[in-house]
């Protein structure tokens, strides 16, 4: 099926004309990508067409404060208004708001989903990042950006894309990436302070992750951390997210996930990476997903947790013997 994604581009435009009423939203435990995409195009839509009400949602997170703040919805806000879902491959993972309640919805993002879920889908799941496709459509409608927006947008593409080293960076992540810094005097020293300034302590949790992560002879490899393991580095249950991706570059490692216990919602919150081996529809089985090689889940028991490793190792095992 071919997609035409400037035509998709065209339609989001708009729409975005037609309503005056903007709700953007992204998923739970958010990364980067989706505080950046949405931040930089709510940003956007009130530089580009002034007298709009449009509101960029859902719980902050202290460390990416530096990427603007969010707003807080009203329940008079949510009639006649457009939705707009960012960086969300299902709508049940929505933070903040449910989709059900907005007359029109759209839904733009890079994670593989097989099924229609908005009034207008923009899934291309060949982008690096969800902040690569606002580009795009950005670009395509000669919106003005500002500096600020344009920093928020790199930001995004650079965290997504892991600095440029994951498999969906492409010669337009490059091309994107240029322009911003061509076109908008971008500050890449503040963006990369903003995002890999860490403490030491984060650092000796990492060392300490590595000293403990089990390698099966499949090369998979894991590692069940604890709310002792936090306290000891004085770290929080988000932190091993944060560093998942820098176990890319081990060679005795397939596929790697992190378990980590989020002691307020009572779940296991699973990261799982992988340099080859599919591992989205594994992490589906337990109600989780995403990319083909970088998949997450939330789980409620350790058996869970068991089962969910078990079933990596195996897929693991597969691809050695060739079969996947
Ligand atoms: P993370 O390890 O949290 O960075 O997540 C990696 C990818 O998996 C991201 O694209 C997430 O959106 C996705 N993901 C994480 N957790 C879940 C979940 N419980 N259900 C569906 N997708 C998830």
């Amino acid at each position: 099926m071919i997609i035409l994604f400037n035509d998709l581009s065209k339609q989001i435009i708009k729409k975005i004309e037609e309503y005056n009423n903007i709700v953007i939203a992204r998923h739970i435990g958010p990364d980067p990508d989706a505080i950046a995409s949405e931040i930089a195009l709510r940003d956007i839509i009130k530089l580009n067409y002034e007298n709009k009400n449009v509101k960029a949602i859902g719980v902050g997170v202290a460390k990416f404060k530096y990427l603007g703040t969010l707003d807080k919805l009203t329940d008079e806000e949510r009639s006649n208004t457009l939705l707009i879902m960012l960086d969300l491959p299902e709508a049940s993972r929505l933070d903040g708001t449910k989709k059900d309640d907005y007359v029109y919805t759209i839904k733009i993002d890079h994670h593989p989903c097989d099924h229609p879920e908005c009034d207008i889908d923009y899934i291309d799941d060949e982008a690096s990042s969800t902040c690569q496709i606002l580009c795009d459509i950005i670009f395509n409608n000669n919106l003005i950006i500002s500096r600020e927006c344009a920093e928020v947008l790199f930001t995004g593409i650079v965290s997504d894309s892991d600095r440029f080293l994951l498999s969906y960076t492409s010669p337009r992540t490059f091309d994107i990436a240029s322009k911003l810094l061509d076109d908008y005097n971008i500050d890449l020293s503040k963006i990369y302070n903003n995002l890999y300034s860490r403490p030491l302590s984060e650092r000796k949790f990492e060392a300490f992750i590595t000293n403990n992560l089990t390698v099966t002879e499949n090369g998979f490899g894991y590692i069940k951390l604890t709310n002792e393991d936090y306290k000891k580095y004085e770290v929080d249950a988000n932190t091993a997210s944060n560093m998942v991706n820098d176990f890319n570059f081990i060679n005795e490692l397939r596929c790697w996930a992190f378990s980590s216990y989020d002691e307020k919602n009572k779940v296991y919150r699973i990261n799982i990476r992988s340099k080859d081996v599919i591992i989205n529809d594994v992490a589906q089985n337990f109600n989780g997903g995403g990319h083909k090689l970088a998949s997450g889940a939330r789980l409620e028991t350790m058996e869970e947790v068991d089962e969910l490793f078990k079933a990596l190792d195996e897929r693991c095992k597969e691809y050695k013997k060739g079969d996947n």
